[in-house]
């Protein structure tokens, strides 16, 4: 039987998003449950798929159902493709399983050609409407199927509203819309070289194929990338008939939630246009009205609307972000989904949807985007600053967060200066698609035109990025790259203050403070640590980063760069002298010089620590990092030694490797210098010892980490020094402080020969940075610059640096748990390369069974939700194969 490619409406539900996506699936189940939806049929994500594998095009089988379903739904609509009496218009839409909010195309009004819209002109008794709906059609088509600039089409609106002297789109009369009409067909053949096309299914075909085609755009390409979601999910095509909120004042059209998305409160929360469709309300062309003003010009409509809220809340058991029209006074419903929130407003919904009873902790945990949480974790504004500035000009506090930086006016512009390190402010007149790159570099974005549900607000908050949309007291001068505002111009480059919850806008500079965690952050970090299993430390190596990952609720410290804090001023010159000695004593006595500075670094950690473990690990990189570069600092060097300037430049020749990176560093260093080693392990313990000494209660245990092992022979032979040194020490001391020595696993032949080293070693840590360099031979600096590439060819979908490769990288680190601890049962093990705080690697974390991760301390509440959620995954993915095996252990029973 012939795969089935296309589902009516009536055909789906909830349940099937994979195969109907998102949008496909929830209109099937609004159907389901009875609520007014314009009736359509969805093309599945798999037809997609298909679509690319058939290099691009859709083959007969799948023509062929959505030929047979264009007739299943003009039987139920009772109208028809191109038709004299009732002709059928459709809207043709994307919906992936995850959503994905204005990345791929949409068309509206489809099913139109001269003779149609002459059959509606004369049904409605409105032909402004008639030609309206005609005009945004070929313009929507042009643009979307084959690709035709917008600015060609707007450009022709424009010269028509200067030729009769008005503003708005709305004050051209159905004859201007008639001749503009005209004129974009004409500007289409010009372009394309053919005819508008004139046959609705023609038509229709073309609009799918568009949809299809924008999975692989750019901007979504982008998204997905940043959202995890896979490119071979591909995006279902849903084909509605249309509901007109342009046919007249008593239409409209709107987009609502039945939370507030920026800050949780519960309540209806919208905004609604009369007389337009619903692109113009997210394109933020017209500022629309809030969508309680809706109930005074349609009462009817809108108490439906607040009774179709509450099922819906009920139904989703979470908060609904729905797009609606009214056609004469009749509500329809377009699509409702899951909305997107802030992080704020996450973790308010998610902790008021357990208190009404509609949610589980668990359920809760599980509902917020880990990623998210990083927002909330961004400086906000200073307060007393923020009392003394004067707001110059107010917007839509639309993307929470405080931003500072010099204003921008495109997007590339963006990129350019975010790329050479400003801090940059992209203000523009309103955002589209094509500009979330920049968005993405910029702190903040501020926007003249378009409400909380436009583009920008829509994006930036999916991004966690501070925004302020539709200020409409801005004069912008996008061409020349200025604005006015509050009596001031401002030009590129001139700096701004943005506040994305007030809206407000400043001048000049306000300083920002870290933001608070307290409330329902609270609340859901202790639910989570309630389900996780996997531990979280962070990567720090001062006392200030080692309480902030402590108040963030770190658990220990999982490296420690030690070599990190060889870079203040009067420590590197002692690390230089080591670095220049000629004889073993001469380095001694400069690391004697270091010693007393590292063992008080080493001291406020454990102090900030209180007791959590402390992972030290040993000087890691190349000495060449650390010598002068400047002629005056060669010169100090060579007074401090002794030795000539030519002298000092020789050495530092000398130490000059031609791949670094795989050079003379890590335990290498050890192995050729055993005096730094030596030193470090003083400073490990001789500040253990004074602080156990202090603290009795504390359960101090230093675990001392050798970097860049490859060889069991390497760690024997540093651990040896280790040991030997920290033992003299304590006995000396007198003290009974315990310590652990093990060893990163940054090298695949770590990795082989785990088993060998795990009886070394006390602890394993996977540098995930290195393994995954080592593994896939990229350099980790120099990656960035041709991933581009590999994205482009569809190569990688992600770099392999942020997220971990499981299938590669992965099986290492599967491969080292299964090597090593048989050998050391009392192993345990952890990772502190980046990976450690992407939610995405830590759920593998959780599934091979490390004891914890380590990231750096903004992450790590990020790491701890993902931990949770990867546990309460875990048990019900467990649970439901128990249902599953139960109930077909009780089928069998029976047959026997
Ligand atoms: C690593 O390689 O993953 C690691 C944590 O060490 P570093 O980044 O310092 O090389
Ligand atoms: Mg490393």
């Amino acid at each position: 039987m012939a795969k089935k490619w296309v589902y009516l409406f009536t055909e789906g539900n909830a349940d099937m998003r994979e195969l109907l996506g998102g949008k496909g699936a929830n209109l099937a189940e609004m159907t389901n449950i009875g609520l007014p939806v314009p009736q359509g049929f969805t093309i599945t994500t798999e037809a997609c798929t298909q679509y690319y594998e058939d290099g691009r095009e859709i083959n007969d089988e799948i023509r062929g159902q959505i030929n047979e379903y264009i007739e299943k739904m003009e039987k139920i609509t009772g109208k028809k493709f191109g038709d004299k009496e009732n002709p059928l218009l459709v809207s043709v839409r994307s919906g992936a399983r995850a959503s994905m909010p204005g990345m791929m195309d949409t068309i509206l009004n489809l099913g139109l050609n001269e003779d149609v819209v002459d059959v509606i002109s004369k049904k409605s008794n409105n032909p402004r409407w008639a030609w309206d709906c005609y005009r945004r059609f070929i313009q929507m088509y042009s643009d979307v199927v084959m690709e035709v600039g917008k600015k060609y089409f707007e450009e022709l609106i424009d010269k028509m509203k200067d030729n009769r002297g008005v503003k708005q789109d709305v004050e051209l009369t159905a004859d201007d819309l008639k001749e503009l009409a005209y004129q974009f067909k004409d500007e289409y053949k010009e372009k394309v070289g053919e005819p508008f096309p004139d046959d609705p299914k023609e038509q229709l075909m073309g609009a799918i194929k568009a949809v299809f085609r924008s999975w692989d755009n750019p901007r979504a390409n982008v998204y997905r990338r940043d959202n995890d979601i896979p490119y071979s999910w591909g995006t279902a095509v849903n084909v509605q008939s249309m509901a007109f909120g342009n046919m007249g004042d008593d239409c409209g059209t709107g987009v609502a939630f039945t939370r507030d998305p920026a800050t949780g409160e519960r309540g209806l929360f919208g905004e609604f246009l009369t007389n337009a469709q619903g692109e113009d309300v997210v394109a933020g062309v017209r500022t629309p009205m809030r969508i309680s003003e809706m109930e005074q010009k349609f009462p009817e409509a809108f108490a439906q609307f607040k009774d179709v809220c509450q099922i819906l809340e009920k139904h989703y058991r979470d908060m609904q972000d729905m797009e609606f029209t009214v056609e004469n006074g009749k509500l329809y419903m377009l699509q409702t989904r899951n909305g997107k929130r802030t992080a704020q407003a996450a973790l308010k919904i998610a902790c008021d949807l357990v208190d009404e009873g509609m949610r589980t902790e668990e359920e809760a945990v599980s509902m917020i985007d880990p990623r998210n949480l990083d927002t909330l974790l961004h400086p906000q504004f200073d307060v007393k600053a923020l009392k003394e500035a004067t707001p110059m000009g107010k917007g839509l506090g639309a993307s929470p967060g405080a931003a500072c930086g010099k204003v921008v006016f495109t997007a590339d512009d963006a990129v350019e200066w975010a790329n050479r390190g400003e801090d940059v402010i992209l203000v523009r007149l309103e955002t589209s698609p094509e500009d979330i790159t920049g968005m993405k570099s910029a702190q903040g974005i501020l926007t003249v035109r378009g409400g909380m549900t436009s583009h920008a607000a829509v994006v930036a908050r999916g991004m966690g990025e501070c925004c302020v949309a539709g200020c409409g007291d801005i004069t912008m001068d996008e061409e020349n790259k200025r604005f006015k505002l509050g009596g001031k111009e401002y030009h590129e480059g001139d700096i701004i203050s943005i506040d994305g919850s007030t809206g407000n806008i400043y001048d000049g500079v306000i300083p920002t403070v870290d933001a608070q965690i307290a409330g329902e952050f609270g609340r859901i970090m202790a639910w989570a640590d309630k389900f996780r299993r996997l531990k979280v430390r962070t990567n720090a190596d001062t006392p200030r980063d080692a309480k902030k990952a402590r108040e963030l609720g770190a658990e220990g410290i999982g490296l420690c760069r030690t070599e990190h804090m060889f870079f203040e001023a009067d420590r590197i010159a002692a690390f230089r002298e080591m670095i220049c000695s000629d004889t073993v004593e001469e380095r001694v006595e400069a690391l004697d010089k270091i010693l007393p500075y590292q063992q008080g670094d080493f001291k406020a950690l454990y102090e900030a620590l209180e007791g959590n473990p402390v992972t030290i690990r040993f000087l890691d990189p190349p000495l060449h990092e650390f010598v002068p570069t400047e002629e005056a600092d060669i010169q100090k060097l060579a007074e401090a030694k002794g030795k000539s300037v030519d002298e000092i430049k020789d050495i530092i020749d000398g130490l000059h490797e031609f791949n670094p990176m795989m050079g003379h560093r890590g335990c290498r260093l050890t192995v050729a210098y055993p005096e730094i080693a030596r030193m470090q392990t003083k400073a490990v313990i001789r500040a253990a010892i004074e602080v156990h000494n202090e603290h009795k209660d504390w359960d101090l245990r230093p675990e001392i980490m050798i970097p860049l092992v490859c060889d069991v022979k390497e760690l024997k032979f540093v651990k040896k020094i280790v040991v030997e040194t920290a033992d003299e020490e304590i006995r000396k001391a007198n003290s009974d402080i315990k310590y652990e020595v093990g060893t990163m696993i940054e090298i695949p032949r770590a990795a082989l020969t785990a088993n060998e080293i795990a009886s070394e070693a006390d602890f394993f840590c996977f540098g995930t940075n290195d393994l995954t360099q080592m593994t896939y031979g990229f350099s980790r600096d120099d990656a960035g610059k041709f991933l581009d590439a590999y994205y482009d060819n569809k190569i990688f979908e992600n770099d392999p640096f942020s997220k971990l490769d499981q299938t590669g990288v992965g099986k290492l680190l599967e491969m080292t748990i299964k090597l090593g601890r048989p050998v050391n049962p009392s192993l345990h093990i952890g990772i502190c390369g980046e990976h450690g705080g992407d939610p995405s690697s830590v759920e593998f974390c959780h599934k091979i069974g490390l004891d914890y991760v380590s990231c750096s301390p903004f992450r790590v509440p990020i790491a701890r939700l993902a931990a949770a959620q990867a546990a309460i995954k875990e048990r019900e993915e467990r649970k439901s194969m128990e249902i599953l095996l139960s109930s077909k252990s009780k089928k069998e029973k029976v047959l026997v």
